[in-house]
């Protein structure tokens, strides 16, 4: 890194901390942005500071929202009977892309794994339970990845969701095994949905 001045360097130190994004790429973006107008540049932080100036969970379902409650939750069209359980708010927006689910969703933001120390406080289920307990919910369908914490977050919410006499079930997966949600295609991800079994 230090082929470069300080500036350089920092700003590819920032970005290399971003996911999936090793030094290469950091370096590639740092000079995308220092070839760019200075409008872009400017357009870019603003838009970073103001979605966390902005941001905040919904007090419904937990998904990241500009206002108290989210758009979906806020809307006429859906089904407030049922609500859909998923690990983050790309998984929901996978399920929104097959236009099949018209429920309700929860967004746990994240999934229960001892291994990375993450344990059920750390998730919105304490929310999904008040939920329950406070609305018109007939049936939870709990769509976490079929991940082994993905499975084990599932099961662990089936048991504390049965006591409250509401009916629970898990999609089916001809996804396979261990793979990522948000990188299901519709069609998939519709069966999985057509094809869940209650718990
Ligand atoms: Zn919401």
């Amino acid at each position: 890194m230090n082929y470069y001045t300080d500036s350089v360097n920092k700003l590819i130190e920032k970005l290399s901390k971003l996911p999936g994004i090793g030094g290469k790429s950091a370096q590639r973006l740092a000079f995308y942005i220092i070839n760019s107008p200075v409008e872009n540049v400017m357009a870019l932080s603003e838009a970073m500071l103001d979605v966390k100036k902005k941001i905040k969970y919904c007090s419904v379902c937990s998904n990241f929202s500009d206002t108290d409650v989210c758009n979906l939750c806020s809307s006429s069209n859906r089904d407030k009977k049922i609500i859909m359980v998923v690990e983050s708010p790309q998984d929901m927006a996978a399920y929104e892309r097959t236009n099949e689910f018209k429920g309700l969703y929860h967004i746990l933001h994240g999934l229960i794994s001892p291994m990375n120390n993450v344990g059920p406080n750390d998730l919105k289920i304490k929310q999904l339970l008040d939920r329950i307990q406070n609305g018109q919910t007939q049936e939870v369908i709990l769509a976490t990845n079929s991940t082994v914490e993905g499975e084990a977050t599932a099961m662990y919410i089936s048991k504390l969701i049965k006591p409250l006499g509401v009916k629970t079930t898990r999609i089916a997966y001809g996804i396979p095994i261990g793979a990522d949600l948000q990188y299901a295609d519709e069609v998939t991800l519709s069966k999985a949905l057509e094809g869940r079994r209650e718990f």
